[in-house]
C-alpha cells in the first residue's frame, strides 16, 4: 500500500524513526540525515525496532527455559492447551513484532480484524468475525452479547442476568462438556434435553439460544442443520463450538453457512495462531454485541477476555496462511517425518503400522502413526517405550502424563476419588494397555528437526532394551 505513494515501507518508517529522533534533539531534520538514518537503522534496526542481542539477565544464556529450571517438550501429543497448543510460523511471529509497532484503537482494529476475517473465511453476507482471547473466551463474550444485546444496565450487570428477559440455554445432554462452563459463567442457564421433541418442547419465552458442541455431534439425537431449523423457526440464537474441528479448512465457511448464529474456532490450535487466539464468526449484530461485553471494554464480564493489538495480527496472518496451505503438501510433510522415525527403528524389528487418518473426523483431523515392536526380539512393551520418551533430557518427547484438562483439583470426599482418577488417565495409556507391543503418537505439532530427534531417542532406547 506504501508503495502507492512511492514510499517503501521501510524508509517510510524510518523516517518516523528518524522524525521523532529529530523532535527529542530539538532540531530539524534534513533530507540526508533521512538517508543516513536509513542506512544507520538497516543495520541495527528493523522498521524502527532495534534488534537486541541480550547479555544480560533473563534470556542470557540463549536458553530461557533452563534459566527458569522447567523442562521443554517435544510435542507427539496434538494442540492440547496443556502443553502449549500450537507453535506459530515465522511470518506469525513477524506479524506480531509489526503488531508491536503502533498504538491503534483496539476496537477499530477488531473491526477490521473482523472483515478481514469474513472474507478469508467466506462467511455468509451479513456475517462478521472478531478476534478473541481464545474459543473458550469467545463463547463468554458471545453468550454475554446474545443476553445483554447494547444495553448499557446490562453490559454491566452481567453475570447477574437478573431481570433479563432471556438467559436460558438448551443443550443437548450428550453435548455437556468441560467448556459449558464458559456458557454458565455468564450467569446463563443450561437447560438440558435428549430429543428432538425435548428440544422444541423445552423452547419458552425465557430461552436464549440453543448450544452446539461440534466435536459431540455424533453423540446427539439432533444434527447441527436440525438445531439451525428448530432454532430459527422459534427466534432463538445458536452457537456451535467447532475449536478444534479444522482441518479440513472447508469447516470455517461450512459452518456459518449452515446458519448458525455465532461459531468458534481456536487460534491456538491447529491454526497455528497466537496461543491465546480464537475467532467468533457471527452476525454483524451479535458479532458487535460480543465485542462490547469484552476488552478493551471496561465495567464488562470479558474485560478479562483480553487481545492485543500483537495478537490480533499474528492471529490474521496465521488464518491467511492456514486458509491458503496446500492440505495434501502438509499430510506428505507428516508422512515424511514418520518415515524417518519408521526407517531408524526398522533395524529393531519394529514396523510401522499403517497410518490411521480420518479426512472426515468431527476434530483434530490429522493422521496418527504407530509402530509394533516385535516381542520375539526385545523385551519391551509400547508403553515403557512412551515412559522413556517423556523422560527425554534435556527436552521431553510427550506430555509427561499430563492429562488435556489440566490440573486437578482435590476431592474432599474420598469416595469419589477413584471416578477422578479415572477420568485423569490419558486415552493414549488406555489404547496401549490393549495392544502392549505398539506405540505410536501423532506428528502434526513437530519443528522442523524434531522428528530426527525421536529417531535418535528411540534408537538409543531400543538399543538399551533387553533383548527377548
Ligand atoms: C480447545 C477447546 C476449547 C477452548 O479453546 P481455547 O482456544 O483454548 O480457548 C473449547 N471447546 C473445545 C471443544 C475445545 O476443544
Amino acid at each position: 500500500m506504501n508503495l502507492k505513494f512511492g514510499w517503501s515501507r521501510r524508509s517510510f518508517l524510518s523516517m518516523l524513526g528518524a522524525a521523532s529522533g529529530s523532535l527529542f534533539a530539538g532540531r530539524e531534520a534534513k533530507g540526508s540525515e533521512l538517508l543516513v538514518g536509513e542506512h544507520e537503522h538497516s543495520l541495527s534496526k528493523i522498521d524502527g525496532n532495534p534488534i537486541v542481542p541480550i547479555t544480560t539477565g533473563l534470556g542470557s544464556t540463549g536458553d530461557i527455559y533452563a534459566e527458569l529450571g522447567v523442562k521443554p517438550l517435544i510435542n507427539i501429543v496434538g494442540t492440547v492447551t496443556v502443553i502449549g497448543g500450537s507453535v506459530m510460523k515465522p511470518e506469525v511471529m513477524e506479524l506480531i513484532r509489526r503488531g508491536n509497532e503502533h498504538f491503534v484503537l483496539i476496537d477499530e482494529l477488531e473491526v477490521a480484524a473482523g472483515k478481514f476475517i469474513a472474507k478469508l473465511c467466506k462467511s455468509p453476507v451479513g456475517y462478521t468475525g472478531l478476534v478473541t482471547g481464545g474459543a473458550a473466551a469467545a463463547m463468554v463474550v458471545g453468550y454475554a452479547g446474545m443476553m445483554t444485546e447494547d444495553l448499557e444496565p446490562r453490559l454491566k450487570a452481567c453475570p447477574d442476568v437478573t431481570g433479563f428477559p432471556r438467559t436460558e440455554v438448551i443443550i443437548q445432554k450428550s453435548h455437556r462438556y468441560a467448556f459449558d462452563h464458559q456458557i454458565r459463567q455468564t450467569g446463563a442457564k443450561l437447560i438440558e434435553v435428549e430429543t428432538r421433541e425435548e428440544m422444541i418442547a423445552a423452547i419458552n419465552p425465557r430461552t436464549l439460544a440453543i448450544h452446539f458442541t461440534n466435536i459431540l455431534s455424533d453423540k446427539g439425537k439432533v444434527s447441527g442443520p436440525e438445531t439451525v431449523e428448530i432454532a430459527r423457526k422459534h427466534g432463538i440464537y445458536t452457537f456451535n463450538d467447532a475449536s478444534a474441528d479444522v482441518p479440513p479448512v472447508s469447516r470455517l465457511w461450512e459452518y456459518p453457512a449452515i446458519g448458525f448464529d455465532m461459531v468458534t474456532f481456536s487460534g491456538g490450535k491447529d491454526i497455528c495462531g497466537p496461543q491465546a487466539s480464537g475467532i467468533l464468526i457471527g452476525k454483524e449484530e451479535l458479532i458487535h454485541w460480543a465485542l462490547m461485553n469484552m476488552s478493551p471494554q471496561e465495567d464488562r464480564i470479558g474485560r478479562c477476555c483480553k487481545v492485543g493489538k500483537e495478537t490480533i495480527f499474528g492471529l490474521l496472518k496465521a488464518l491467511e496462511i492456514f486458509v491458503n496451505q496446500d492440505y495434501d503438501a502438509t499430510l506428505r510433510m507428516y508422512d515424511a517425518r514418520a518415515q524417518v522415525i519408521s526407517d531408524a527403528v526398522a533395524k529393531f524389528g519394529v514396523k510401522a503400522q499403517p497410518r490411521e487418518f480420518d479426512p472426515q473426523a468431527l476434530g483434530n483431523v490429522t493422521p496418527s502413526y504407530s509402530w509394533m515392536i516385535d516381542s520375539s526380539k526385545l523385551a519391551i512393551t509400547g508403553h515403557e517405550v512412551m515412559l522413556q520418551l517423556a523422560a527425554t533430557q534435556p527436552v521431553g518427547i510427550g506430555s509427561m502424563g499430563a492429562d488435556s484438562g489440566g490440573m486437578r483439583g482435590r476431592n474432599p470426599d474420598a469416595n469419589s476419588d477413584k471416578s477422578t482418577a479415572k477420568a485423569a488417565k490419558p486415552k493414549r495409556a488406555e489404547r496401549a494397555a490393549k495392544n502392549p507391543n505398539t506405540f505410536g503418537f501423532a506428528v502434526w505439532q513437530l519443528k522442523e528437526g524434531e522428528d530426527k530427534i525421536i529417531a535418535d531417542r528411540l534408537v538409543e532406547i531400543f538399543s538399551a532394551a533387553p533383548k527377548a
